[in-house]
């Protein structure tokens, strides 16, 4: 039975008052300055996101309040406001003790562990910029990003180090000081390194932040490499702005609220959200070292009372496939905003969040460019499931037209595909690509932020996602958006994923293959193949709809959980893979 094609948000469907709740309003009223001010800036103009996300709550009311609750497999440690304060002005000692300074890069690779937390935050009271890495990475990528970054410091586990860094650190010659973090209790003493506990134990648990300036460099993030070579787009201290506004606005931050942010700090999200947002709202975030269980993850959102959850597409359609029956095993009452961001939601996912949860689930569109949520649906706006959205307050998007010269022509009317672009000056901006200044350039035009990504803006002013422009298909005179194919497909109930590309064909151009992978208690064979290719070709129509449907266990992801179709494609036509730094497995 086809759905409507809105979810309708009443006062009554909220549990608690939402932040913004008259978007029109709001909207006119803001600016970047007046957010400013919801921080408190350090003397002189200046900004330090330690100070903002620590330091100013274990100085106030909140210092007993519960920072994080860091699950481990079967242990749980939780840290107040005031002592993340004194472990991350331990951890600047540490630094500041090594002769380690402002503007020095540290990179820390860990799993979710405390101290990486501890370190990222203590980075920056120091002035340093820190660059936090997916624990799981080989020694080819530590080492690339590494070199690139020049890395003075790095902050690693006992084991991670002996399997992966010891082997490139030769090619190291900036890297100063290995910190080391025990894999179980007592430190080993491995030459060349630190033993990071001890350095804490003799270090000052009081610490003056490092008076930095809001355009002072203080994130590198490399990007998740689904369209090509991982790019380091470097941020600045006054993206906190950003971050705070964003959690106040798209994810609905109120002081009570028990936040999950389910990504690794490895990707952006992990950073902006899974560290930063929630601690300058003064929340209480959880944390959880363990990988991805769907048994798990029912459990933290009951036991852990998790109030806001903020996911991926991927763990919501791995959540599908293990199956209604397990999340309905458990009850989360106290669970009262869902949100997504990496990948377009199918409109499938939204709609099961609300069959299942009672919640749909809130798509958000962002980039490790942007630093921060740029479009979002709203607590108290509709959903129209498949729609990024709205921009939000002090965003403005566009749609655009690229002419001969250069420039932009922004298309006013609605409904247009083209090229998202925000108009450059909100603070987490990227502030460059790391040795690439030709690729930072042309990310611009103008005052326009060109993203990459192509999309429509509906009459309503939502926002839908088309594609990557590099995803895109161009078959016999139409432009197929992957998302819409691999979207129908899911509605279907055998299929758990779809991902979809162009294959080269002399007659249209490009001709639509899918690849799917079915959720449990279906098999791959000729009769479901016909049967998903009528599915397609009812919803689509014949121009649209796959030629091909291939069955695989498993898509190939990026670690942060984005199908990658360019992998799809190169397999498929026998052509070299690229840059698969970034590959989580391998199907
Ligand atoms: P690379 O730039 O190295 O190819 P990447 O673009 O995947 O990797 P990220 O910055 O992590 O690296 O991802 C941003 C991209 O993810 C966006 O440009 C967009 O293509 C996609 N994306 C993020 N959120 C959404 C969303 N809600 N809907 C559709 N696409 C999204
Ligand atoms: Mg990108």
């Amino acid at each position: 039975m086809p759905r409507p094609a809105l979810i309708r948000k009443q006062a009554i469907d909220l549990a608690v008052a939402p932040n913004l709740a008259d978007y029109a309003a709001e909207c006119r009223a803001f600016t970047w300055d007046a957010a400013r001010h919801a921080l408190d800036g350090l003397p002189g103009g200046g900004l330090n996101i330690a100070h903002e996300a620590v330091d100013r709550h274990a100085r106030g009311p909140r210092a007993d309040h519960v920072a994080f609750r860091f699950l481990g497999a079967e242990s749980q440690r939780v840290m107040s406001y005031s002592e993340l304060s004194r472990v991350t002005s331990r951890f600047a000692n540490v630094l500041k003790n090594l002769g380690v300074g402002r503007g020095e890069r540290v990179f820390v690779l860990t799993g979710r562990i405390p101290a990486l937390y501890t370190a990222v935050l203590g980075s920056f009271k120091a002035g340093c910029v820190v660059s936090p890495l997916f624990s799981a990475f080989g020694p080819e990528p530590l080492a690339t990003r590494l070199k690139l970054g020049a890395g003075a410091v790095l902050v690693t586990t006992e084991g991670l180090y002996e399997r992966k860094v010891a082997k490139i650190r030769d090619q190291l010659p900036a890297l100063r000081h290995v910190l080391l973090v025990p894999d179980d209790g007592e430190p080993t003493d491995i030459p060349g390194t630190h033993a990071l506990d001890r350095l804490m134990a003799q270090a000052s648990d009081t610490f003056e932040v490092v008076p930095t300036l809001p355009e002072d460099p203080a994130l590198l993030h490399f990007t998740s490499g689904t369209t090509g070579t991982p790019k380091g787009a470097m941020h600045v201290h006054g993206a906190a702005i950003t971050h705070w506004a964003t959690g106040r606005y798209a994810l609905d931050l109120h002081p009570d609220d028990i936040f999950w942010c389910t990504a690794d700090p490895g990707w952006v999200t992990g950073t902006s959200y899974g560290i930063i947002a929630p601690l300058l709202h003064g929340v209480t975030s959880i944390v959880d070292e363990v990988e991805f269980d769907a048994q798990r993850w029912w459990r933290i959102l009951h036991e852990q009372q998790v109030s806001v959850w903020y996911t991926a597409p991927t763990a919501i359609r791995m959540l599908m496939k293990a199956g209604a029956e397990l999340a309905r095993s458990l009850d989360y009452p106290k669970l009262r905003f869902i949100a997504s961001v990496g990948e377009p939601l199918n409109p499938e996912a939204v709609w099961w969040g609300q069959e299942v949860l009672g919640r749909p689930i809130h798509d958000n569109w962002w980039q490790t460019e942007t630093g921060g949520i740029m479009i979002a649906n709203l607590p108290a706006l509709d959903i129209k499931p498949g729609s990024m959205g709205l921009p939000l307050p002090g965003v403005e998007a566009a749609i655009v037209h690229p002419r001969a010269d250069g420039s932009v022509e922004v298309i006013d009317q609605p409904d247009v595909e083209g090229e998202l672009a925000l108009k450059r000056g909100w603070p987490s901006m990227l502030r460059g690509y790391l040795h690439n200044e030709e690729r930072y350039r042309k990310c611009f035009s103008g005052d326009w932020y060109l993203s990459g990504d192509l999309a429509r803006r509906d009459a309503d002013g939502y926002y839908w996602f088309v594609g990557r422009s590099d995803d895109v298909i161009k078959s016999a005179g139409h432009l197929i958006g992957p998302f819409e194919v691999e979207s129908a497909l899911m509605e279907h109930p055998a299929v758990a994923e779809a991902g979809v590309i162009g294959k080269p064909d002399v007659m249209v151009g490009e001709v639509v293959k899918a690849f799917v992978s079915l959720k449990e208690g279906f098999k791959p064979g000729e009769a479901l193949r016909m049967e998903l290719l009528g599915h397609a070709r009812k919803r689509l129509g014949a121009a649209v709809a796959p030629k091909e449907i291939d069955f695989l266990p498993t898509l190939p992801r990026t670690r942060s959980g984005k199908i990658m179709r360019r992998l799809l494609k190169a397999r498929e036509l026998g052509l070299p893979e690229g840059d698969t730094s970034t590959l989580e497995s391998m199907p």
